[in-house]
C-alpha cells in the first residue's frame, strides 16, 4: 500500500468536498451511496460523479455496486489523504520521504516539517485484511460507523499517541509525540536501531537489566505494554532502549495482566539467551516486583482515549486475532472493493431511508468539518 504524497498537492476543493462526503457517509455506510454523496458536498449528482470517476482513478475512493444502489467506498488511500492533508495544516508534515516500515498493521515513513526537522509518520492499518470477516460478528459495534477499519485504525492511533504522550511527559524513553489525526501519528525520529538488529553490545547484562528495569518501571505506573521484543526496542549507540509501538499496552488492573507481564520478561529472557547467550537468574515478577506507584493508565483515560475505547479497540483485536488467516494479500484490499459484492451491511434498508438518517447524524464532527475544503491545501 503506497503512499501518494504528491497527489496532495494537485486536488481542487470540489474534488476535497467529495472526498470529505465520502468519508463523512462511511460513518454509518461501508458503501456510501452515490446520491447521498453529491447531497452532503452539496453538489450536483452529475458533478459529484464525475468528482467521484476521478478520485476511484485516483484510489482515493472505490466504486462498489450492490443490489440496492451505486455507492463509493473509502479506501486508505483517501484516509491517507485527508489526516496528511490535515496534518500539513498545521504544521506536523510538509514532505514525505522514504519508507521505512512495512508492518502487518502499519506503515512507517520518514516525513520533514517546514524547517526539515526529520519526523516519523505511522499510518495503522489494522483490519486492513481480515475485518471483513468478523463483521457478522460485531453486535458491539452494531451503532458504529459501517466503514470501522477507518474506526479501528483511528482507535489504534488515538491509543498510540495518548500512550506516547503520558509516557513521554513522564520521562519514560519513548519517541516525542508530535501529531496525530485519524489513523495517522507523526513522531520524533529516533536515532537508533531495532534490537533485532542489534548483535554486539559492550554489556549484555547492563542492557538487560535496563531492559527489566523499564518493564519494572512501567508497571509501577500501572502499565504493561505487551509486545515488549526486539522490534519494539530501539538502541542506541549507548546501548540505551527507547520503547516504540503500544498496541496491545493495557493497565496493570487487566484481568490479564500477569500473564501479559509475564511475557514480556520471557520475550526479553528468550532473546538474550539466544543472541547474547546471557542468562540471569534475576528477573521480575508480576506479584513482588510491581507495587503501584502512580497511575498512567488513569492518566492516559483522563487525556482523551477512554475507557470505554480502550475496551472496544481491545475486543476487536482480539476478535482480529483470532481470525488472522492471512488468506488475503494486503496491497490488494483496496482494489479489491471495486468487485466486492457484499461490502454493504446496510442492504436491508434503501438508500433513501439512510439518506435521512444519515443527515441528521454525521455532520458534527471536528475530524470532518467540510468547510474546510474552502481553505488552502499544502
Ligand atoms: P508496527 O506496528 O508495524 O510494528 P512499529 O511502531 O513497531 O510498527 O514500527 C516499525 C519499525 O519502524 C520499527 O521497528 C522501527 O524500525 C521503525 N520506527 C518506528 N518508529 C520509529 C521512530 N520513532 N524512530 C525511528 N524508527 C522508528
Ligand atoms: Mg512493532
Amino acid at each position: 500500500m503506497k503512499l501518494d504524497a504528491k497527489l496532495l498537492r494537485y486536488m481542487s476543493n470540489d474534488e476535497f468536498r467529495v472526498l470529505t462526503a465520502v468519508e463523512m457517509g462511511s460513518r454509518n455506510h461501508e458503501v456510501v451511496p452515490t446520491r447521498l454523496i453529491a447531497h452532503i458536498a452539496k453538489l450536483k449528482s452529475g458533478g459529484a460523479t464525475k468528482i467521484l470517476g476521478e478520485l476511484a482513478r485516483n484510489n482515493l475512493v472505490a466504486r462498489v455496486q450492490n443490489a440496492k444502489y451505486d455507492g463509493y467506498r473509502l479506501t486508505y488511500g483517501g484516509y491517507d489523504y485527508l489526516a496528511l492533508r490535515t496534518m500539513s495544516k498545521r504544521g506536523a508534515i510538509h514532505s514525505v520521504g522514504n519508507q521505512i516500515g512495512v508492518g502487518k498493521e502499519s506503515d512507517i515513513y520518514i516525513v520533514a516539517d517546514e524547517e526539515g526537522n526529520q519526523r516519523v509518520l505511522k499510518l495503522h492499518r489494522l483490519g486492513r485484511t481480515s475485518f471483513r470477516n468478523i463483521k457478522e460478528k460485531r453486535d458491539y459495534l452494531r451503532n458504529r460507523n459501517a466503514g470501522s477499519w477507518l474506526y479501528l485504525s483511528r482507535l489504534a492511533a488515538m491509543k498510540e499517541y495518548a500512550f506516547m504522550k503520558v509516557l513521554h511527559e513522564n520521562g519514560y524513553p519513548v519517541p516525542e509525540p508530535v501529531d496525530q489525526n485519524r489513523h495517522c501519528i507523526v513522531m520524533g525520529l529516533v536515532d537508533a536501531y531495532p534490537l533485532c538488529q542489534v548483535h554486539d553490545v559492550e554489556d549484555p547484562g547492563k542492557l538487560y537489566s535496563a531492559l527489566m528495569n523499564l518493564i519494572v518501571r512501567l508497571a509501577c505506573a500501572g502499565l504493561i505494554h505487551g509486545d515488549f521484543n526486539e522490534f519494539n526496542l530501539l538502541i542506541n549507540d549507548r546501548d540505551e532502549p527507547i520503547l516504540i509501538d503500544f498496541p496491545q499496552m493495557v493497565s496493570t488492573s487487566h484481568r490479564n495482566a500477569e500473564m501479559y507481564f509475564n511475557r514480556d520478561v520471557d520475550c526479553i529472557r528468550a532473546f538474550f539467551r539466544k543472541r547474547f547467550h546471557y542468562e540471569s537468574k534475576l528477573y521480575p515478577k508480576f506479584t513482588r516486583d510491581t507495587e503501584r506507584e502512580f497511575s498512567l493508565d488513569v492518566e492516559v483515560a483522563a487525556s482523551g482515549f477512554t475507557k470505554k475505547q480502550q475496551e472496544e479497540l481491545e475486543k476487536l483485536q482480539e476478535e482480529l486475532g483470532d481470525q488472522s488467516d492471512d488468506s488475503g494479500s494486503e496491497e490488494t484490499d483496496d482494489e479489491e472493493a471495486s468487485t466486492d459484492e457484499d461490502g454493504d451491511v446496510e442492504t436491508e434498508r434503501d438508500a433513501a431511508t439512510v439518506e435521512d438518517e444519515l443527515l441528521q447524524e454525521v455532520p458534527s464532527s471536528d475530524n470532518l468539518d467540510i468547510s474546510e475544503a474552502d481553505s488552502q491545501h499544502l
